[in-house]
């Protein structure tokens, strides 16, 4: 279904993004994965994958700059021919009520999470339409759909990736190419490590199926997405909260 295929995960060093990069590479699809930080820890992700007799390369880059996102691609490009798949997953927190909220804050939130899933977008559309073929999952959050006090610059980057997806599924739907969002709930990754333990607690308490979410819980409703099962389905946003969001 997947075999043969090149996928580019951002943010795949850890947590969700990495999960989605063992995923794809465990069903034979050839992966690249991209993060900003600590070129040791993906050499070990890389290693892993290979081991278990996958494909794997590294590039590093920010999301955030559309100059080195832009070389990043044409570097996968050139060594690896064109992208099909797309999971524009990198992101950050940067919490604060808006009366503490530094204007600093807000942007660099917004940059990483929205406009990078932008940059990226834009070095593999012009390829996918003329190979009449891509998939693109971007990884939002339920805070993106239903907000979230602490979080308006991490809850508007999110609301946004939903605005774009949608636009971009319509956008490209004749030439073949599918754009679906996910939405995690509370998923047990660096990022929601310091939440403290009698938040988390309570956090449970509220999630119908009673436990945080593992990465691989994300990455495997992101793995149906790209597949072929998921043909039929596109300008979709799909919650994975266990329940959070109902
Ligand atoms: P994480 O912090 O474990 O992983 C995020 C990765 O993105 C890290 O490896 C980080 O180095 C990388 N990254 C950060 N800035 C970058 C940049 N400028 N360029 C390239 N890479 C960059 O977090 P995670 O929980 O795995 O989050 C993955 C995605 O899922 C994020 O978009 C996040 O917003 C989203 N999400 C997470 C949760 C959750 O509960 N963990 C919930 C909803 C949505």
């Amino acid at each position: 279904m997947y075999k043969g295929k090149l996928a580019v995960v951002t943010g795949a060093f850890r947590g969700i993004g990495r999960a989605c990069a063992e995923k794809l590479a465990e069903s034979g699809v050839k992966v690249v994965i991209n993060d900003v930080y600590n070129r040791e820890q993906a050499e070990r992700v890389r290693e892993e994958i290979e081991e278990s007799g996958g494909i794997c390369d590294i590039m590093m880059f920010d999301v955030s700059s559309y100059r080195e996102v832009e070389e990043g691609f044409a570097k996968i490009v050139e060594k690896w021919g064109n992208v099909d798949y797309l999971v524009n997953n990198a992101g950050i927190v940067d919490d604060n009520l808006i009366l503490r909220m530094k204007p600093e804050s807000f942007k660099k939130v917004v940059d990483v999470n929205l406009i990078g899933a932008f940059n990226c977008t834009k070095q593999v559309v012009r390829n996918m339409v003329k190979q009449k073929f891509g998939v693109i999952v971007n990884i939002s959050s339920i805070v993106g759909l239903s907000g979230n006090a602490g979080q308006c610059n991490y809850a508007a980057s999110k609301a946004g990736i939903v605005g774009f997806t949608k636009s971009l599924a319509k956008e490209l739907a004749s030439k073949n190419i599918r754009v679906n969002a996910v939405a995690p709930g509370f998923i047990e990754t660096g990022m929601t490590k310091k939440i403290p333990a009698k938040d988390r607690e309570r956090l449970v308490e509220n999630i119908p199926l009673n436990r945080l979410g593992k990465p691989e819980d994300v990455a495997n409703v992101v793995a149906f997405l790209l597949s072929e099962e998921a043909s039929y389905i596109t300008g979709e946003v799909i919650s994975v909260s266990g329940g959070l969001h109902i």
